[in-house]
């Protein structure tokens, strides 16, 4: 079972940063602390925008 990392953009304060697609555990922005991501049945619901799934 393989994941890919996207790169998000936080719909709060803009800033760019990559994450796991399938992140176990809660990702916040480290800028503002708003929720990019969020573990939903073994996948991550990804709240922010994504700019780009990277390979
Ligand atoms: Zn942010």
């Amino acid at each position: 079972m393989t994941g890919k990392f996207v790169r998000v953009r936080c719909k709060k304060c803009r800033n760019e940063q990559v994450i796991f697609q399938k992140a176990a555990t809660r990702v916040s922005c480290l800028v503002c602390g708003e929720t990019l991501a969020e573990p939903k049945g073994g996948k991550a619901e990804i709240k922010a925008k994504v700019l780009e799934i990277l390979k």
